[in-house]
């Protein structure tokens, strides 16, 4: 394979454009061309990765294979590609300055002064170009987060300018996506908020190759010929990017405005002649024509805002048509969850999911739609804290171990079902050493886990730093809740059950970070089924 071309994907106007998505999107062509594309994304901010930010303020924290914390869209790259994404995928202001300043301290730069330009602008380019490198890939598409003209994204549009110049007109491609937003009381649509972004991008030296329109409404033929006027863009080289029913639909949008040709033509690319996407669209036609729908409740602490839920949310998309069901979410606030409420805030539950989190807040509401969905035999699947949960609520309500809890929330419980492993208790430092990434697990036999996984070694992907406390196992699995996930390594408990119950599982892994278009996750799979059981039976 000859060296990698680039793609760069830069973005105006505002942010929340869907970037992510259009690189996703793009990507998913070129493979479907036979051509091998990974996806980097690069954010400013200077957290060195987003496994400190809350929820709220970023969305989801997206755990790759290799125990990185990541930025959601790399999510959507390995939802749409189907391959895995490593720490490498993701670089931010704080890893690039991290390093920088490291390596001033070791004498690298000893007697220079280590200034923006060329210091950090280089060492973002050493980034740009370091999956390219490996030989793996044919393309190499980043995404540059955040919006043109914020100050903190300038050196990252420095490093594209000066990226563009190193490799040459053939090997590079910079896509800028803008809006075109539509004026109701002039039933217009307006260019000029993307004649303005992309002349920011010109004074930062950067002439985009193509740009991406989001709109609402379709850009007809004058619309397009003044943005490839005033920005210096060939016409045919200005998509339409029309707000789409769902994410998946997007390729095929991509495809339709020859994204993808654009993209070959630019970049001299070899590639086979149409594109193969027929698993894509055998998945477009089971999620558009469901035969059902089930109500699944998430029960959750940051439920006002989906995107913390984001490969959830996903997960249950890829699932539902898996089943040929529509998936519909009950957001449920844990916090607003009680004993005396919980029958109204969950009817009509075809499944319960409790989900992720940390802290104590909500926590006790969580418990309490652990026990609903426990007695009243409705589909139940709680993912790391959720599985937490599931074991507290059972060590309270059915071995009687009044207050049983997670040291994490309640230090002095009498009863530590769920408490920290031994190499977790010194630790000072919180940014990424909680036990993250890919851990085998071993699935027993005659279990609902084998059942779905049909397989008795698993590999799943983990971001927590409490553990089942195996002092009660022997309780536990007496009483009748089992463990069916084991790491064969150190012993911990992955998976629980309750077989007495019609599906009742809680993984102490994140299997939503695993599930794909091509591949949905089996327990989500297996869920999605139970509910839709359920449903019927009702
Ligand atoms: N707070 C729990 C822990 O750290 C669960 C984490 C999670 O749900 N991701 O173990």
């Amino acid at each position: 394979m000859g060296a990698a071309k680039y793609i760069f994907v830069t973005g105006g106007v505002t942010s929340s454009l869907g970037k992510g998505i259009i690189s996703a999107s793009l990507a998913k062509l070129l493979q479907a061309r036979g051509l091998s594309v990974t996806i980097q994304k690069f954010d400013p901010y200077i957290n060195v990765d987003p496994g400190t930010l809350n929820p709220y303020e970023h969305g989801e924290c997206y755990v790759t294979t290799d125990g990185a914390e990541t930025d959601l869209d790399l999510g959507h790259y390995e939802r749409f590609l189907n391959i895995e994404t490593t720490q490498a995928n993701n670089v931010t202001t704080g890893r690039i300055y991290y390093d920088v300043i490291s390596k001033e301290r070791e004498g690298t730069y000893l007697g220079k002064t280590v200034q923006v330009v060329p210091h950090i602008t280089d060492e973002i380019k050493n980034r740009f170009f370091r999956l390219g490198e490996t030989g793996k890939y044919d393309v190499v598409i980043t995404e540059i987060g955040g919006c043109i003209g914020d100050i903190e994204s300038l050196p990252f549009v420095e490093a594209v300018r000066q990226a563009k110049w190193d490799l040459g007109e053939d090997n590079c491609a910079v896509i800028h996506l803008t809006l075109v937003p539509y004026l109701k009381a002039a039933g217009e649509l307006k260019t000029k908020p993307t004649q303005h972004s992309v002349k920011q991008l010109l004074e930062a030296g950067v002439q985009p190759d193509i740009l991406v329109c989001r709109t609402e409404h379709s850009l007809p033929l004058e619309i397009r010929k003044k943005l490839a006027l005033f920005c210096n863009v060939k016409m045919n080289r200005i998509i339409e990017s029309i707000d789409a029913d769902t994410i998946y639909d997007v390729p095929l949008l991509m495809r339709k405005e020859k994204l993808d040709e654009r993209i070959i033509e630019k970049l001299s690319l070899p590639y086979e002649s149409e594109p193969k996407l027929d698993l894509w669209k055998d998945f477009l036609g089971r999620l558009k024509n469901p035969t059902d729908e089930v109500k699944i409740s998430l029960v959750g602490k940051y439920v006002e805002l989906h995107d913390a839920y984001k490969s959830i949310v996903e997960s249950f998309i890829h699932a539902g048509a898996e089943n040929e069901v529509k998936v519909k979410i009950n957001w449920v606030s844990s916090e607003a969850v009680t004993p005396e409420n919980v029958e109204q805030k969950l009817a009509d539950s075809d499944g319960i999911l409790v989900a992720p989190g940390f802290g104590e807040r909500g926590l006790e509401g969580k418990i309490v739609a652990v026990n609903f969905a426990r007695e009243n035999k409705i589909p139940f699947f709680g993912i790391c804290l959720g599985m937490q949960c599931a074991v507290m609520e059972f060590a309270r309500n059915v071995l009687g171990m009044d207050g049983a809890s997670s040291t994490e929330m309640d230090s002095d419980t009498k009863y530590p079902v769920i408490d920290l492993m031994e190499d977790q208790k010194n630790l000072k430092q919180m940014g990424g050493t909680m036990r993250l990434g890919a851990y085998p697990c071993e699935v027993k036999e005659g279990t609902l886990a084998h059942q779905l996984y049909q397989a008795d070694l698993v590999s799943e992907r983990h971001r927590h730093r409490y553990e089942f406390n195996n002092k009660y196992l022997e309780d536990m699995e007496a009483a009748g809740m089992v463990a069916s996930g084991i790491n064969p390594g150190t012993g911990l408990v992955e998976i629980v059950e309750i077989p007495e119950h019609p599906f009742f599982i809680g993984t102490q892994f994140h299997p939503e970070l695993r599930s794909t278009v091509i591949n949905p996750q089996p327990v989500f799979v297996g869920f999605i089924k139970a509910a839709l059981d359920y449903h019927r039976s009702k």
